[in-house]
């Protein structure tokens, strides 16, 4: 890194001296532009680092475009529509799942005025907000009492702030999960202040362990989903049934972290076994968390459901004001959960269910329409086969399960299977397909409608031959 160019990049000042940097404050603020120059220096100075070429010009006039350049471009991407070919359903980098179109009338409702968020319109009095969602929660699930936050994040820490704070808690050393973008459980059991108690092997747990752990200082047994890893071969777990039995010898509280939150069964749908809420709850578990924009298709947000004692403490604890939701989640949770009540509405209008449950025969159909309808379009020169292939759940729902789909398979070297999937994410909108072996793979499971499914065709072809037909 002794490179003499090193020297020739100029300061962030220098640049900002300049009268045309001063416009660009003037018109962008000033703590964008200079994050901006910065980024455009480290870029330069990657850049030299690994050329040979000595002769770029590092003059402020020079780097000036660049950083105009940059900045128009940050303006251009704001958060935008894409479609998902990759076949997984709760896809978290895309946003998890759609939404039912109730729900999106709920949050359309609500976003344009005002809203009975926390009036009760019988009597005019106060109410809380979330009655509701919570209300509907119980009758779908069984439990007690429910408490809706932002997230199954928001509502692991809440209970265990409430329950276990300078408490022990007893997890097993095959659950001690990260769920992606930070969610780890020792460090989310850390930042609660709980005590964790670790039993048992990374492949077998029984329910000795726990016996053997319980002190008067356990304040909780808690029982988390492996949500995105399946541990197979050689093992042993615990069934809620028997911790719910050890926890009530104990009087200690047991709870579950079911992630997903699945509240139908699966199965009826010829689906491999994904553990309910109301399982968990008959199986005698206190507290049941988990998302709300995973499997149960809805906005981002938590359900807390279990005993009324506890979720009461939860509702008084100070921290509940600060994972509480806002009107948005509010309108559209609350019309999610309202499908529910009539199991065959929610497949039809919630689009994670109605994804997952498409026969195989229609995508199988839509692919080989897509494939014969792009060699014609083509004249023949875009080569497009039909494979068998797996859809993925994702979002920590059926770890290691995969749904039988068909894909569109397109093997090509110019442009390669990278560039093209490359080129189709610059498209508008984006389209996400995804790689494997040098071909793109394209699962029309996750593509809702016919004018995506025309979009991603026009999409290819517009790559391969430069034009639009
Ligand atoms: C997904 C998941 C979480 C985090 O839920 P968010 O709603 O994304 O905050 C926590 N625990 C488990 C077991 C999960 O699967």
């Amino acid at each position: 890194m002794d490179k003499k160019e090193f020297r020739n990049i100029p300061s962030v000042s220098a640049l900002l001296e300049m009268p045309e940097v001063s416009e660009l404050c003037a018109s962008y603020s000033r703590p964008l532009v200079v994050s901006t120059i910065r980024e455009v220096l480290d870029g330069l100075r990657e850049s030299i680092a690994g050329s040979e070429n000595t002769d770029t010009d590092l003059s402020p006039p020079a780097i000036l475009p660049l950083v105009k350049g940059r900045l128009l471009e940050r303006g251009k991407l704001p958060i935008k529509r894409v479609i998902n070919a990759s076949g997984v359903l709760v896809h978290t980098g895309l946003g998890r799942t759609p939404l039912a179109a109730e729900a999106i009338k709920g949050i359309k409702e609500v976003a344009e005025g005002y809203c009975s968020l926390e009036v009760d319109l019988s009597t005019g009095k106060r109410s809380s907000r979330g009655e509701h969602i919570e209300a509907l929660a119980v009758a779908l699930t069984g439990a007690e009492a429910a408490m809706v936050v932002n997230n199954n994040a928001a509502a692991v820490l809440l209970a265990l702030d409430t329950l276990a704070r300078d408490k022990e808690v007893i997890i097993s050393r095959s659950q001690l999960v990260e769920i992606g973008g930070s969610f780890r459980m020792p460090e989310v059991m850390a930042k609660s202040g709980a005590i964790m108690v670790e039993v048992g092997t990374t492949n077998r747990t029984y329910i000795s362990d726990y016996r053997r752990a319980i002190t008067p200082g356990t304040a909780l047994l808690l029982d988390v989903h492996s949500s995105n890893f399946r541990i197979v071969g050689f093992t042993a777990s615990v069934k809620m049934e028997e911790l719910a039995r050890l926890a009530r010898e104990f009087e200690i509280p047991v709870m579950h972290d079911l992630g997903s939150g699945a509240l139908l069964n699966l199965e009826t749908y010829g689906l491999p076994h994904e553990p309910t809420v109301e399982e968990s709850i008959r199986a005698g578990a206190d507290i049941v968390t988990f998302s709300t924009d995973k499997l149960l298709g809805g906005p981002q947000g938590g359900l807390i459901v279990g005993k009324k004692r506890f979720v009461g403490l939860m509702k008084a604890n100070p921290l509940a004001r600060a994972l509480r939701v806002d009107k948005l989640t509010v309108a559209a949770l609350e019309a999610t959960l309202r499908l529910y009540t009539d199991s065959s509405a929610s497949t039809q209008h919630l689009p994670i269910l109605r994804m997952l449950t498409r026969p195989l025969k229609d995508i199988e159909e839509e692919s080989l329409q897509f494939i014969k309808e792009l060699s014609k379009r083509s004249g023949g020169s875009i080569a497009a086969t039909l494979e068998d292939g797996a859809s993925a759940v994702g979002g920590g729902s059926l770890p290691g399960e995969e749904i039988p789909t068909k894909l569109i398979s397109i093997s090509t070297e110019k442009p390669s299977a990278q560039e093209l999937s490359d080129r189709l994410r610059q498209n508008d909108p984006p389209v996400f397909g995804r790689i494997e072996s040098d071909r793109l793979l394209l699962d029309l499971r996750t593509v809702s409608n016919k004018e995506d499914v025309a979009e991603i065709l026009n999409a290819i072809l517009k790559i391969f031959t430069g034009v639009a037909r």
